[in-house]
């Protein structure tokens, strides 16, 4: 949600102590200095434009009645492109004012067409609504914009495809609702001529590549009815947008990314938390630090998260995902397992869920050897409400956030009883009264400090705060920066601090302060190619209307092998004008699951539905005895009922967490690309992943002591991925001084890291990949680490990493020699998501294995 505007005004305060200033106080408080760099990124002026003159005066009055005296030069630059009828991507930063680059060419034309229309999509209904209110405002006669999603009442919906001419949606009621009832909607994509699409960076992964073709059907539709809409499109500041808003809407897109809206200048300070006394007995980070956690805060909030959502809820995956482990290697390989959470950031209401790998099993089976991430945030929180700075603190998970902020009540509480009261928690899916009461609360003062997920990256309009805390990198430089720049209110200064943790992305990017500030934020990954997308939505398209070969076209790559699989399939039957949808209903497919359908999970005692968790990752998480975690409430699983896709819990907080562990095999279907070179091999290609749950560990999370492995009794799966790999000759080992005995090792800590250090290059986390290394692999008959996609199909991480592999292993094999540890450590070669319990691992023989690729490998 975007409001700046020159004329927007924060509300009124003294300022705080200088940023500068504060951060000497901040750093000055433990023995070593945590601060690894200081970066100074300086105050930029506005730099206003007229009016277009297309602009109509009506317009123009609208939004100077709503406080925007003028545009700035990227906001009309934009408007002026689209105006003219070009498909254009706003890519600026936070607050940068971009929804009116589209209102304003979007608006000109309907107050000039008063048969046009505009459809108008958010990642989220909550942004939909917002940006709903935002257009209502300007109380344009004849717009009558209205939202149009899974709450909009029966009764209003014919209302509105008969007489909005600027409706507000998402990519699942476009897929499900308008392009199945195109015929309903055929008056209003006749005349359509502008398509929104807003905070379009989060369509990536494979949820991406189906909206990418969720957007071609609209298109096709469009076409049929005579219609040629231009796209405008609204992203974060990413690399490369011109090409990613091209591969998902199909057409050629410019882009217009020079920032000219003002900006306060921020002092960001890279933090790493220091090394604990080895053997201090320290607890593990979440565990100790979190007293009267699970009744006080969460009874200070209601449990909401069902009530704005898109979807129902988002699986708890932080939980057990945190280890998905093999048995001991029968054949010496060693899996790491992804089934493909969504990341933090990703789209929509997922984005509520906790990050991945933050929440209680995050490092438990490994030695703490740096204080946590989540203690030194909350104590930077205290430190800075005490010196009176509004302070946002952003915590990749829900929990993490709890915990922050109830850290941070309590020493401030200890200070001066009272204080605490000024600091809150905050997580997806407040209502919207909620968010603004927040927001105010904020603003005013009354409230100083908030710990929130990366739920406010979208949809809330909180900027202008004299401090941001990030307490562990964000997955994306493209998020780093629009949490920072949430901090800076106009013309005074801010402070913004990234919170390594123990992990080694962060490590690398603390020692690394080129990595961020001197590289482009990364390019958004999707993949409209992938056959599992691709087959679906052709099925989809069909069932609208016979596919002809001009659509082929349209949908690209694969298309005409998907179609063929479809006629063999039995889907589709081809005659001589297209090939046609051979069912009565309609194709079953959702835009943001994969792996299987979801299974929901089911409170037995009531029978109430809490929420649903991807097929993928069912057998991780609600295996009979896992413990899951649900807005913040544990539940035990009584049985997991995979005929009906449904887990039945109860209400249950054991001090213990459990740690799923399945055995995996990986074996080549294909190769697509390699390069030759010499002892080494580097290869792109599909794979079939073979993986079964077998077991699972309980462990205490206050100590993180295994209690006991239960078996358990589920079948194999398989998944037909894209993988990276990379062989290497037994003898370029050898020669390297890597003895036999230790390859696994080696490989293994490599491969680690690696997977650690890819989301430097694409758009992933760690969670959305896997890997498996082997001292000799059956397919490869060479000691070989691969890297793969957790999304049948893939999602364009692989190949991502294909495409970079030089500069992506020299980073890997730098975080590795520079990490101050002896024998490995979470911040480079242990992971905590390891197959097999981060054994074996050796961290010299891994930098060895690196050299001896990138020595080899052309850059
Ligand atoms: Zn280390
Ligand atoms: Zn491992």
């Amino acid at each position: 949600m975007e409001s700046s505007s020159p004329a927007t005004v924060s509300a009124g305060h003294g300022p705080g102590p200088a940023p500068a200033d504060l951060l000497r106080r901040l750093r000055a408080r433990g023995a070593g200095d945590p601060v690894t760099h200081v970066e100074r990124v300086p105050a930029r002026a506005g730099a206003p434009a007229p009016w277009p003159s297309w602009a109509p005066a009506e317009l123009q009055a609208a939004f100077t009645r709503r406080g925007v005296v003028a545009p700035w030069q990227h906001q009309a630059q934009a408007a002026t492109l689209a105006y003219d009828g070009d498909h254009v991507v706003i890519a600026t930063g936070t607050a940068s004012g971009k929804s009116l680059a589209y209102q304003l060419p979007a608006l000109a034309t309907l107050l000039a067409d008063p048969r046009a229309t505009v459809l108008y999509l958010a990642p989220t209904k909550a942004l939909a609504a917002d940006q709903l209110r935002a257009v209502a405002a300007l109380e344009l006669e004849g717009v009558r914009p209205a939202c149009y999603d899974g709450d909009t009442p029966r009764a209003e919906r014919e209302w509105i495809r008969r007489h909005s001419r600027f409706v507000l949606t998402n990519p699942d009621m476009l897929h499900h609702g308008i392009l199945p009832g195109h015929a309903q909607w055929s008056g209003f994509l006749r005349r359509l001529a502008y398509v929104v699409i807003d905070e379009c960076h989060t369509y990536r992964g494979v949820f991406g590549s189906h909206v990418a073709h969720v957007l071609r059907r609209l298109r096709r539709q469009c076409a049929r009815f005579g219609a040629t809409p231009v796209f405008v499109l609204a992203s974060a500041t990413s690399g490369d947008p011109a090409t990613a808003a091209g591969r998902l809407t199909g057409l050629p897109v410019t882009a217009v990314t020079e920032d000219a809206s003002p900006r306060g200048g921020v002092t960001f300070a890279l933090w790493e938390p220091p090394l604990l006394p080895p053997d201090s007995g320290a607890a593990p980070p979440d565990s100790s630090s979190v007293p009267g956690q699970a009744a006080g805060n969460r009874s200070s909030a209601p449990a909401l998260g069902q009530a704005a959502g898109d979807r129902s809820s988002a699986p708890a995956l932080g939980q057990a995902a945190g280890d998905r482990s093999s048995a001991p290697a029968p054949g010496q390989a060693a899996g790491d397992h992804s089934s493909a959470p969504a990341p933090g950031q990703a789209a929509g209401d997922r984005s509520s869920a906790p990050a991945p790998g933050q929440a209680a099993g995050d490092h438990d089976d490994l030695r703490q050897v740096r204080r946590s991430a989540l203690r030194e945030t909350a104590d930077l929180l205290a430190d800075t409400v005490a010196e009176g700075v509004r302070t946002l603190a952003f915590v990749r998970s829900r929990k993490g956030a709890e915990v922050v902020a109830a850290n941070a009540r309590r020493s401030l509480d200890d200070a001066v009883p009272g204080l605490g009261d000024r600091v809150a928690a905050y997580r997806g899916g407040y209502l919207r009264e909620e968010r603004r009461e927040l927001e105010r609360a904020l603003l005013h003062g009354d409230l100083l400090g908030l710990a929130s997920t990366n739920a406010l990256e979208l949809g809330v309009d909180l900027v202008g705060l004299d401090a941001v805390l990030i307490c562990g990198y964000p997955g994306t430089r493209a998020s780093l920066w629009q949490q920072a720049g949430r901090a800076g209110r106009s013309g005074q200064e801010a402070l913004a601090v990234l919170v390594a943790r123990d992990d080694p992305l962060d490590t690398y990017l603390v020692h690394h302060p080129e990595a961020i500030f001197g590289a482009p934020v990364e390019a958004t990954v999707l993949d409209p190619a992938n056959r599992y997308v691709l087959a679906p939505q052709l099925a989809c398209a069909a069932a609208e209307a016979p596919l002809t070969p001009a659509d082929l076209v349209l949908f690209g790559d694969g298309a005409k092998e998907a179609v063929d699989e479809l006629v063999a399939a039995g889907a589709l039957r081809q005659r001589p004008t297209g090939w046609y949808w051979r069912h009565r209903e309609r194709p079953e497919v959702d835009l943001r699951g994969e792996g299987g359908a979801p299974v929901c999970v089911v409170e037995s005692a009531t029978g109430r539905l809490l929420g649903t968790v991807d097929g993928g990752s069912s057998h991780f998480l609600l295996h009979p005895g896992a413990v899951y975690l649900h807005q913040g409430v544990s539940y035990v699983v009584d049985e997991l009922d995979l005929a009906d896709g449904c887990a039945l819990v109860h209400v249950e907080e054991p001090d213990w967490s459990t740690h799923a562990r399945d055995v995996t095999d990986l074996s080549v279907v294909s190769v697509r690309s390699y390069v030759d070179a010499g002892p080494v091999g580097m290869f792109l290609g599909e794979v079939d992943v073979t993986s079964q749950v077998v077991s699972y560990q309980r462990r205490r999370i206050a100590t993180g002591e295994v209690i006991d492995t239960r078996p358990l009794d589920l079948p194999a799966r398989e998944l037909r991925t894209v993988a990276v790999w990379f062989t290497l000759s037994p003898q370029s080992l050898a020669l390297a001084g890597v003895q036999s005995a230790d390859v696994p090792g080696a490989l293994h800590a490599a491969e680690h890291a690696a997977i650690g250090l890819l989301p430097l290059m694409a758009t992933c986390d760690r969670w959305d990949i896997g890997g498996l290394s082997t001292a000799v692999h059956a397919d490869t008959e060479a000691p070989t680490v691969f890297v793969y996609d957790g999304h049948p199909g893939g999602a364009g991480f692989a190949e991502r990493a294909y495409g970079t592999a030089s500069a992506w292993l020299r980073a890997t094999r730098d975080a590795i020699a520079e990490c101050g540890c002896e024998t490995g450590c979470p911040s480079c070669v242990q992971s905590p998501k390891c197959g097999n319990g981060n054994n074996p691992l050796s961290k010299p023989d891994a930098i060895r294995v690196l050299d001896v690729v990138l020595a080899n490998l052309p850059e």
